[in-house]
């Protein structure tokens, strides 16, 4: 990256499975931005919370487990990971158990504003940087220079997360699947605090029937035509 392209600040927002964490890791690598997945903050104070019984109706205790949560960088700078107490427990925070407490433990607007800064402080940070979440074009960095919402229909997300966890889409445990994906859409979406939905702003890339790769080359490939338009429009203005 040229220094007149120090990289953008490009919020990722979009439903459960669709892709963000995966697609928006491999597309800051291409694009060499640093990397941010919120909902492991998330996950992993839903995960304590359900480990110290915890309850979602208790504000202070959920936010004082906040200070014991760090992401954790991998070897190229993307924070894809999270620690409780030093100890890597990414794979904790993506069982269904969390899946099923998380929303409702995301939803306490004390938790959220426990976070905000923190995201905000990450994303302040020198160079370019793909922040991925449910709210960050609405509610973490409002102005981001780029604001991508990528979706996907319901089902062909269900059968993405069917097929990474080995099981049969059609079968009786990939509509069960299906079923609880809607529930968790239909909670961040309907919440009070930071519900989940495009900015205004947002550009739209929808992933039905596309390849990993294609979704992550469509990010890329909107990222690079924003920060030559950036870059263009401030070469103008210094001229
Ligand atoms: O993106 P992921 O599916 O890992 O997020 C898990 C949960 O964390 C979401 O269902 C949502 O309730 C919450 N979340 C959020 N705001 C974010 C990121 C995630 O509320 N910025």
């Amino acid at each position: 990256m040229s220094p007149a392209q120090p990289g953008l600040v490009v919020a990722l927002d979009g439903p459960g499975s669709s892709g963000k964490s995966s697609v928006g890791a491999a597309a800051a690598l291409r694009l060499g931005y640093r990397f941010c997945d919120t909902g492991l903050l998330y996950r992993a104070a839903t995960w304590l919370a359900l480990r110290r019984r915890v309850r979602a109706d208790d504000p202070d205790a959920l936010v004082a487990l906040v200070t014991e949560i760090e992401l954790v960088p991998d070897e190229n700078g993307r924070l894809a990971h999270v620690s409780v107490d030093g100890v890597d427990v990414t794979a904790d925070v993506h069982t269904p158990r969390v899946d099923d407490a998380v929303s409702a433990v995301s939803g306490v607007a004390e938790l959220r504003a426990a976070l905000l800064e923190r995201q905000r402080a990450l994303a302040a940070e020198p160079g370019g940087i793909v922040m991925a979440g449910r709210d960050i074009g609405t509610v973490v960095l409002p102005d981001a220079d780029l604001k991508i919402f990528l979706d996907a229909s319901v089902e062909e997300r269900a059968r993405r997360r069917a097929e990474e966890r080995g099981v049969d889409p059609d079968g009786s445990d990939g509509r069960f699947i299906l079923a609880k994906l809607r529930r968790r859409d239909a909670l961040d979406s309907n919440r009070d605090v930071a519900p989940l939905r495009p900015a205004e702003d947002a550009i739209h890339i929808v992933t039905d029937g596309n390849t990993f790769d294609q979704t992550v080359e469509a990010v890329v490939a909107t990222v690079r035509a924003a920060a030559a338009s950036s870059a263009a429009l401030a070469a103008g203005e210094a001229r």
